[in-house]
């Protein structure tokens, strides 16, 4: 790899931050880190850390020493200088004359001693920097370094390579006592350019942030080099079926057999949003014939365990036209890896003191030889981080078994680091949104009533995917999310179409729990003299349409198994016609005879169905010449018109999503209509 070192980058940070205070230690820190944390490579979704020993001003006036290291919560990739907290240096120091250090201990002098009471926890490696006698530190999980470390006899080859460079630490887990021995080795070889942890990853440091970068750089080239040379063909491929069943078949039944939790008589699901990925890369792991050796070795660098657990789920190849079969096979390899969980647990637990809380059983990364891999977590987010880290484990394992054999620490350490507290903290403990785990469709999104919906629905921790005819629209309000909401330009009455976007929610997200069935559009006319076509054209939306939409979300939800809802959106023509609104009218009072049809077919499938009945809000459907037009003909303002309703009150698209999501949340609740029109007693349905 290359440094992306440039005078003038690190001028403009110094003279950006210098503008706002902070001194050129910090803004050259802040630059390095960036640099590490821009390539994957080397560092991945807040793993890593970088430091710098500099000089503050406290609330007296003195000037002290302090480390700037990385806190928690934040990502070098885009760290600010407030991710990089100040912690008195003299005290730190201090620590390496005890003999122990409990971890809460530790935390808390860490925190005491930090310069702003109100900064983030400062890294769970903060005493290795602080014990660190050179200016800046930093400290990456490099893929070509863990292939090399990650062997049977990586001392061997880490010393051959850097040729008395570099100090090698035996494995120990991160703390107090990897902080005391590395300090220790570095004591005996004052010299060195840097630390390789072995099964761990790579410190190097210097006396100014472009040596310390530069020799991480020149450290995991020297390990790239060494991996190209006495390479062989990894891995055999194994045999698989001539014709392999898509992600959009796959990703549902997967979904519903890792879920965490799933309640078929409350109606409680905490299910797992899966994320696919594929590559040359990724296929020409996932096919090998040796795959349940390679893959279940453990994880590359310890710190991986809270995100991946330490071990990927296999599965069978799905073999085209076979998805029973395939179920059946996945649900067994579920169940195995479950009670391979239960036993692992118990038999470290035994030595814990105090013992420890089981976490979820359930895999976090599956391998499905033929197709690729899944990352799973509580969102998309959450399940990127997953997948990301699988594709950097299968670099590292390629380049491994290439080279030799791969190989990791033990057990009994992926299991202290999986239920160490200081870990677990970093996932963070934050009660989950109402509607957290959920996947929700929205059609006719980009607009009015769908997009106060879609953003509603996120806004309620959901997972979100927006149809609309306008694919632009829909992209705009799922970019207005602020989640990995997925937008798709789909005319919901093209069936083909239709199916090629549940197809695609499937594949992003593996399936669907909640579909807002809301796309539709007015035509009026009077009933006995009406064109035919119209009133079809008006079915073919209002009605047919809604049928699409349902159909195919309920294969989604039956291949799931963790029940579903629908949820339609009515008008209050379907209850209370309007004249001369028989071509919207009709086929809106189908969709609601509809709607109580899904549920009494579907309640058996624990699949929900209800509608949303609102009336006079200003939508595409009820434009502004259109409110004009009636409020002058009964002669009152605008304001008079959209507010004449019992309560007064105009209703706004945000009270109708609302109503969606709470419909949404109410479990027990199906086949019912939920009135939002400020009150309209002639459309009160009960
Ligand atoms: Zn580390």
């Amino acid at each position: 790899m290359k440094s992306l070192w440039s005078d003038a980058e690190a001028d403009s940070f110094i003279a950006r931050y210098g503008a706002t205070g902070i001194g050129r230690d910090l803004a050259l820190r802040v630059y390095t880190a960036r640099l590490l944390g821009g390539d994957p490579r080397l560092v991945l979704h807040g793993g890593g850390n970088s430091s710098v020993k500099t000089r503050m001003t406290d609330i007296f006036g003195d000037e002290i020493d302090v480390l700037c290291v990385k806190g928690s919560g934040w990502d070098m990739g885009d760290i600010e200088p407030a991710g990089l907290p100040a912690v008195r240096l003299d005290p730190l120091r201090r620590l390496r004359q005890l003999d122990r250090l409990s971890d809460e201990d530790m935390v808390n002098v860490q925190r005491a001693n930090l310069l702003d009471s109100a900064a983030p926890n400062p890294s769970v490696e903060t005493l290795l920097h602080a014990f660190i006698p050179h200016k800046f530190v930093d400290h990456t999980h490099a893929i070509a370094v863990l292939a090399l470390c990650d062997q049977p006899n990586g001392e061997e080859l880490c010393a051959e390579i850097y040729d008395g460079r570099i100090g090698l630490v035996p494995y120990v887990m991160p703390g107090f006592a990897l902080a005391k021995k590395a300090a220790e080795i570095l004591e005996t070889r004052p010299d060195v350019e840097g630390l390789i942890l072995m099964k761990h990853g790579l410190f190097t440091f210097g006396a100014d942030a472009r040596e310390a970068y530069e020799r991480m750089v020149e450290m995991t080239t020297l390990a790239e080099d060494r991996l190209k040379r006495g390479r062989r063909n990894v891995f055999a491929a194994a045999a698989l079926p001539p014709a392999l069943a898509s992600v959009a078949e796959v990703a549902p039944i997967l979904r519903g057999l890792t879920a965490l939790e799933h309640d078929s008589a409350s109606g409680m699901t905490k299910a797992q949003i899966p994320r696919f990925r594929s590559s040359p890369e990724i296929l020409n792991y996932v096919n090998g014939a040796d795959l349940a050796r390679y893959s279940q070795v453990g994880v590359v660098t310890p710190d991986h365990t809270i995100r991946t657990k330490n071990w990927p789920l296999i599965l069978p190849a799905p073999r085209a036209d076979a998805l029973d079969a395939w179920r059946n096979g996945a649900t067994h390899a579920v169940e195995h890896f479950k009670s391979r969980y239960h036993d692992y647990f118990r038999r470290h637990n035994i030595r814990a003191n105090p013992p420890k809380n089981e976490l979820d059983p359930v895999p976090r990364v599956v391998l499905v030889p033929g197709l690729g891999l899944f990352g799973l977590g509580a969102s998309a987010k959450e399940a990127d981080i997953a997948a990301d880290i699988a594709e950097n484990t299968i670099a590292t394992i390629t380049d491994a078994e290439a080279i030799g054999r791969y190989h990791c620490v033990a057990e009994a350490d992926m299991f202290d680091v999986e239920y160490w507290s200081l870990e677990q903290a970093k996932l963070g403990k934050a009660a989950e949104p109402s509607l957290a785990r959920k996947i929700v469709m929205v059609t006719g999104a980009g607009s009015g009533i769908g997009a106060a919906t879609a953003m509603a629905f996120a806004r309620a921790g959901a997972d979100v995917a927006l149809l609309d005819r306008d694919g632009e629209a829909a992209e705009k309000i799922a970019r207005d999310t602020g989640r990995k909401a997925l937008a798709l330009a789909c005319d919901v009455t093209d069936g083909a179409q239709l199916r090629a976007a549940f197809d695609r929610v499937c594949e992003t997200f593996g399936g669907v729990d909640i579909v807002v069935s809301n796309a539709g559009a007015a035509w009026q006319g009077e009933i006995g003299t009406v064109d035919d076509s119209i009133l079809r054209r008006s079915f073919e939306l209002n009605f047919f349409a809604h049928q699409n939409v349902a159909q195919n979300a309920v294969r989604v939800m039956k291949a799931q198994g963790l029940g579903g809802c629908l949820l339609f959106n009515v008008s209050k023509q379907a209850v209370n016609p309007g004249r001369n609104f028989g071509p919207y009218g009709v086929p809106k009072a189908a969709t609601l005879a509809l709607m109580k049809q899904y549920a009494l077919d579907h309640g058996g499938d624990g699949i929900r169905a209800n509608a949303v009945n609102a009336d006079r809000v200003r939508t595409g459907l009820m434009t502004d010449a259109m409110i004009a037009e009636r409020a002058q003909a009964r002669g009152i303002t605008e304001e008079a018109y959209m507010a004449g309703n019992l309560l007064r009150r105009e209703v706004l698209t945000s009270d109708v999503a609302d109503a969606f999501v709470f419909v949404a949340c109410a479990h027990k609740t199906t086949a019912a209509i939920l009135t939002v029109d400020g009150g309209n007693i002639e459309a009160a349905v009960r």
